[in-house]
């Protein structure tokens, strides 16, 4: 049905030839090993022993290189895990012996080999875990299987980031190989056609559970590592509930943007990344057992930003780079909309999800909104720059750019479905982005305007202008009245699941990087802590007159307060140490209702009903 819809809407609104920026200008383009003849050329092998899971080896074997030259390690731009720090044993050797190797900076080194045939080993030592939960996307080994690849195994030849490679694994032989990257006839080789996809294609290995499904012929792959002794699932529940995401994924876009899909969910992990045309999600059986539709949540959020973040992708994000690339100001199109259409694909694929409604989701998402003073200081831009950058960046406040992005997506789709009269809504700007903004040209949130404004035909300039570069205050009404929706919003006293006052304990400490001492991070400049005078950055000095030594322990503290008690906090500025004592209070958050307005136009009553099928 709705498939049809999108043909419908295709055939009469789109230009008949809008190609826009397409990706192939000519058919030589579409052969996969496309090359410069100065290009040097790289084979990796890895190697995993399973009787030494504390770390792999990497052989890197590159022909056609200068003399002296650069490799480094990729820096993520949102989960930079630094995995240049386990880097150990590196060697050069050349048919003629030893080459040089000059460390010139954390994850840089500069390599003097005097040939042109270069061979450098190293391997990575894995750090120990202290009874964390691992993060899924990060390499790790055990003896039944592990995650290695991407920016945590492989240097790159810096300059070089164009140049094919192939990756050959030596794993056990039981073991099994899941990967984005591309097959070979050597069912343990694989081809990366640039560097970029060899860094964001990580490989899988291990004893696994593992499906294939297709969708519009195109194969999809689903793999579960468990940990040992395990309990059992419902795999079909699973596998069922992830096709149904792929299913109104391509219903949505039309096709999809990959040759084939792998979802990498893993047990004993938390967590989830996307990457080039797979997912690493972490999925702890007793979730699974309990609530997978949290799992699905995520799997959802990450599989929609192979559109929206991978390829559709902010100006700021460019090739890879072993220096952290500059702060995005488009995440909250990026994460925002990705939420937004996690939540829409659940609703639309029939799965289970966390607000019963549309309606109930609106609210709760803009309780969260009201109940942060930061949305009125700061606009979506600044927000989008903060939610990967240092804390603080923010001053006393915080906010999520998840959570913004997330509803001024909402509030334009009803601005479209309002100004078109239903026939066009924010798919079919998702679908125009992709078409623009998914090659070499990254977006701007200007880019986004423009494309909103191609397709409602309004005039969007003003909301951009006051909600996504300024901070002017959201007149929420105004956009729900377009679908017959009317808020109101009550403060009421923030109470415990058994109804006692809940204390304020909006406060928690952070160390910056090199620095040996604790540092005060306020989230609402309103909040009892704010209000007392303390400003994030602080420096903890003594808690009721105490060093605190860990951020731990300074959650201990907080976690034991109560309403009445009072804590002496003696912090560290530029202007000196000063001494402030806090009384613990209760607070306020809003109450939101969003309910129908009594007399409707017949526009409103399909717009409404259009918006929530
Ligand atoms: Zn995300």
């Amino acid at each position: 049905m709705r498939r049809k819809n999108f043909f419908v809407l295709l055939l009469s609104l789109m230009p008949v030839c809008s190609f826009a920026q397409h990706p192939f200008k000519h058919w030589t383009e579409a052969i996969e090993t496309r090359y410069d003849i100065k290009q040097p050329i790289i084979n990796y092998i890895l190697a995993i022993n399973s009787a030494d899971t504390s770390s792999f080896s990497v052989e890197m074997r590159i022909r056609n290189i200068p003399d002296t030259f650069y490799v480094a390690m990729v820096a993520h731009p949102e989960y930079d895990d630094q995995y240049w720090r386990y880097v150990e044993d590196l060697k050069v050797t050349t048919k003629k012996g030893k080459g040089e190797v000059f460390r010139k900076d954390s994850a840089l080194w500069k390599i003097t080999a005097g040939s042109n045939e270069v061979v450098l080993d190293y391997r990575i030592k894995l750090p120990s875990l202290h009874n964390e939960f691992r993060s899924a996307w990060k390499a790790f080994l055990s003896p039944t299987g592990g995650l290695v690849g991407g920016p945590h195994s492989f240097m790159y030849i810096v300059g070089a980031t164009l140049a094919p490679s192939y990756v050959t694994l030596h794993i056990p032989r039981s073991w099994e190989i899941a990967t984005g990257l591309t097959q070979t006839s050597d069912p343990k080789t694989f081809f990366a056609a640039s560097t970029n996809i060899l860094v964001d294609d990580p490989i899988f290995v291990g004893k696994f559970k593992s499906w294939l499904f297709k969708i519009d012929d195109v194969p999809h792959r689903l793999v579960y590592w468990s940990l040992p002794q395990a309990n059992e699932f419902d795999t079909a529940r699973l596998l069922s509930g992830i096709q149904k995401i792929v299913e109104q994924a391509e219903l949505l876009f039309e096709r999809f943007p990959y040759r084939d899909f792998t979802f990498m969910l893993q047990d004993g992990a938390l967590g989830s990344l996307e990457h080039n045309n797979s997912v690493t999600v972490g999925a702890p059986v007793n979730q699974l057992i309990n609530d997978m539709d949290e799992t699905f949540a995520e799997i959802a959020h990450e599989y929609f930003h192979t559109w929206n973040l991978v390829r559709i992708h902010p100006i700021e994000y460019g090739d890879i780079n072993y220096r952290t690339p500059p702060l995005s100001k488009g995440l909250w199109f990026s994460e925002g909309l990705t939420m937004f259409y996690a939540d829409l694909l659940m609703r639309r694929a029939s799965l289970p999800v966390f607000d019963s409604t549309r309606i109930a989701h609106l609210e709760h998402l803009v309780r969260r909104y009201l109940a942060s003073p930061a949305y009125l200081k700061y606009s979506a831009e600044t927000i989008s720059l903060a939610s990967y950058g240092p804390v603080g960046m923010l001053g006393d406040y915080s906010a999520s750019t998840h959570l913004h992005g997330e509803i001024l997506g909402a509030l334009l789709d009803f601005i479209i479905r309002d100004a078109t009269g239903g026939k066009r809504s924010m798919d079919d700007v998702m679908r125009q982005m992709m078409e623009n903004f998914s090659g070499e040209k990254g977006f701007t949130s200007k880019n986004i305007e423009e494309t909103v404004h191609k397709i409602c035909g309004c005039d969007v300039h003003p909301f951009f202008t006051d909600h996504i570069f300024g901070s002017k205050e959201i007149d929420f009404n105004k956009y729900f009245k377009l679908a017959g929706l009317q808020m109101n919003v009550a403060l009421k006293d923030m109470l415990s699941d058994d109804g006692k006052p809940v204390p304020d304990l909006r406060i928690y400490s952070w160390q910056k990087k090199n620095e040996d001492f604790l540092r005060i991070a306020i989230t609402n400049p309103q909040s009892c802590w704010g209000s007392a005078g303390l400003h994030t950055g602080d420096i903890i000095k003594s808690v009721n007159g105490t060093p605190i030594k860990t951020t731990n322990d300074f959650r201990q503290v907080i976690r034991s307060l109560k309403i009445g008690d009072s804590i002496a906090l003696e912090v560290e500025r530029p202007s000196g140490i000063i001494k402030i004592n806090v009384l613990i209070k209760g607070y306020q958050q809003p109450e939101v209702k969003i309910q129908h307005l009594s007399a409707l136009s017949q526009k409103q009553k399909n717009l409404f009903t259009q918006w929530n099928e």
